[in-house]
């Protein structure tokens, strides 16, 4: 079947009726940008590319290349501390994936492990990202299955305090169609990462140059957050429509187009 590319009409649409306020006691549990979380199951807010084994190896990968000195089970543990303890960290892989030792149910993970130094990692950090998420989850971290196959419609970049659920029914030539977004949560991303980068300084999780500071950490998470979100885009799903969507405070929005993937 062809791909549904949504117009901002039909983004703004979707987040008039999928819109939700954010949960504060829950703003730092994630989600992946997949595309195929049900509704019902109320995802979180905070999507971000891989959820927390795609944040491990974002950590991961700023460190290599931005010349930090990085403790990994440090960094790991700092990761645990920001979300409030291993039953809170987030993973997912599909019900294609027969290997359920691995992430390749998450096409985040997978490209991270065919290709690790496109996104900036060594073989052995990717390695460690697999073994700690599996431990964390026999320690109860989650692990959610997501069916089916992308659909691809349209990738939305959130801003504000509210959050969008996936999936919506369009109304094309009289028919519903199903339709499902790929999600980025800018706002709450970066609301993580500034307490990653205070708690990983705090732990000794990451050494930085002499000079920097928690904003020198936080800057490089963003420009290394941006290349892990747009490289793994670009192999999932080119051509797809970019749209952002800013929240004012009431849940008032306005979408934005940013051309395509
Ligand atoms: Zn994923």
């Amino acid at each position: 079947m062809q791909t549904v590319y949504l117009s901002r009409e039909h983004v703004a649409d979707l987040v008039q009726v999928n819109k939700y306020k954010i949960d504060p006691s829950l703003q730092f549990i994630s989600r992946c940008i997949d595309d195929r979380y049900h509704n019902i199951d109320h995802p979180a807010s905070l999507a971000l590319p891989g959820a927390d084994p795609g944040e491990l190896a974002l950590i991961l990968a700023t460190g290599n290349l931005y010349g930090f000195e990085v403790d990994k089970v440090k960094v790991f543990k700092a990761l645990e501390a920001v979300v409030g303890g291993t039953n809170n960290l987030q993973m997912h892989t599909d019900s294609h994936d027969e290997n359920k030792d691995s992430f390749k149910g998450c096409g985040h993970m997978n490209q991270l492990e065919i290709s690790p130094e496109t996104y900036g990692l060594t073989q052995e950090d990717v390695e460690f990202v697999l073994s700690s998420f599996k431990l964390a989850k026999s320690h109860h971290a989650k692990e959610v299955v997501l069916e089916g196959q992308h659909k691809k419609n349209a990738v939305v970049i959130v801003k504000g305090n509210y959050g969008i659920m996936p999936r919506h029914y369009l109304e094309v030539n009289g028919q519903k169609l199903l339709v499902e977004v790929f999600e980025f949560h800018q706002t709450l991303v970066d609301k993580r990462h500034r307490a990653l980068a205070q708690e990983l300084i705090k732990n000794d999780g990451m050494k930085l140059i002499e000079g920097q500071g928690e904003e020198s950490l936080f800057e490089a998470f963003g420009d290394i957050g941006e290349n892990h979100l747009m490289e793994t885009l670009r192999s999932l799903a080119k051509g797809m429509p970019i749209y952002e969507v800013k929240f004012d405070e009431e849940g008032e929005f306005k979408v934005t187009d940013l051309g395509t993937v």
